[in-house]
């Protein structure tokens, strides 16, 4: 179902009917704009909010297999409709997290009748949300302070309120802002792993590699190759310089180890992606192929290895910086913004990131 219109319009009348059994709650549930992709034989993304989050379905001979639920449990319970109305079946079988960032896990409580997957690092950090409230306070905040930025750019160009999107941006944060008030159940993965894991789901296998500490604590790479599928954690974004360790990472974490680990595991996973090989971020419309995500890896060992160099060598940040110019010595990533997640000079805040971790 690829008109959003009519797959809103049917999600309604789905949830109109679930309403039914529900005295107390039968209300439409509000039309989030949910857009749908398809991207082969059994994969669609779903697309939703005004962070235009993408939500990766897989209908396997052994069930669907969802990867990230949502800002929250009616916004999940909305995709998990319109991945119900695209496939034609309700046989969810597992709900993978790629990470524990509210956009992405506050809504497992729409899965919880299945397993829901993810490695050790994001039950960890989920499980310190319920022990540590003060570590989620910011997220619970982003649809008040969203919706006060929608309002006010209403207020200051009244042409917006034309604008369905803007309608629809506003009734988004809205819906996640009621939920977070009525209080979130958070549900943790009940089926976690260390390093990798793979679902065998008949006719398709997920397999899991999870490598933390780039953009959230537990970050973890999902690919699908019998369909050409790899689901990017919030590593590598079309147009943008990858960001090692950006503003939302857990401060200080970056290790050695660790990035010897993330170069391993990107290796392996450009090394079984063809031409033909769809990869899709957390975020964006954009799809993007091997041939623009393989120049960003190669930046990034080309640079860490550098970065090592020169400290092993006795030189200093400053002169390190200086020998790594971003244009003259990475040109396979010289047409990339180098500004990203709020950070004016990504080279430079990789260069002084990786020099931390470096030994
Ligand atoms: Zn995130």
């Amino acid at each position: 179902m690829s008109n959003p219109r009519a797959s809103s319009l049917f999600l309604a009348a789905l949830f109109i009917a679930a309403a039914g059994s529900a005295p107390a709650r039968a209300q439409a549930a509000p039309d989030l704009g949910i857009k749908v992709r398809r991207l082969g034989p059994r994969a669609a993304v779903f697309n939703v909010g005004p962070w235009d989050n993408t939500y990766l379905a897989v209908a396997t001979q052994k069930g669907i297999v969802v990867i990230d639920s949502g800002f929250s449990k009616t916004v999940a319970q909305a995709v998990r409709a319109a991945i119900q109305a695209e496939f034609k079946r309700s046989d969810f079988a597992f709900l993978i997290n790629s990470h524990e960032h509210s956009d992405h896990t506050f809504g497992n409580s729409a899965y919880a009748d299945i397993p829901i997957v993810g490695s050790e690092l994001l039950r960890a950090a989920m499980l310190g949300f319920k022990s540590d409230p003060a570590s989620i306070a910011p997220r619970l905040a982003i649809p008040e302070q969203s919706l006060a930025r929608t309002q006010q750019d209403l207020k200051s160009d009244p042409k917006l309120l034309e604008n369905p999107e803007a309608a629809r941006g506003e009734r988004f944060w809205k819906t996640v802002q009621a939920d977070y008030a009525a209080g979130i159940d958070f549900v943790p993965p009940a089926i976690t792993f260390d390093r990798r894991m793979t679902l065998n789901l008949g006719d398709v296998s997920v397999h899991l590699f999870s490598y933390g500490h780039w953009h959230s604590t537990g970050d973890t790479i999902i690919t699908v190759p019998e369909e050409g599928l790899v689901r990017l954690g919030a590593i590598l974004y079309g147009g943008h310089l990858p960001v090692v360790s950006g503003p939302y990472a857990p401060k200080g974490a970056l290790t050695a180890a660790i990035m010897n680990n993330w170069i391993a595991v990107l290796n392996e996973v450009m090394a079984q992606a063809d031409e033909k090989t769809q990869f899709i971020s957390c975020h964006g419309w954009t799809i993007m192929s091997k041939a623009q995500c393989a120049p960003q890896v190669a930046y990034l060992e080309r640079l860490w290895n550098e970065v090592r160099r020169a400290k092993a060598a006795g030189k200093t940040l400053a002169e390190a910086k200086q020998a790594l110019p971003r244009v003259e010595r990475f040109p396979e990533v010289a047409a990339l913004s180098d500004a990203a997640d709020g950070l004016p000079n990504v080279h430079e805040h990789n260069i002084e990131t990786l020099w931390n971790a470096a030994p």
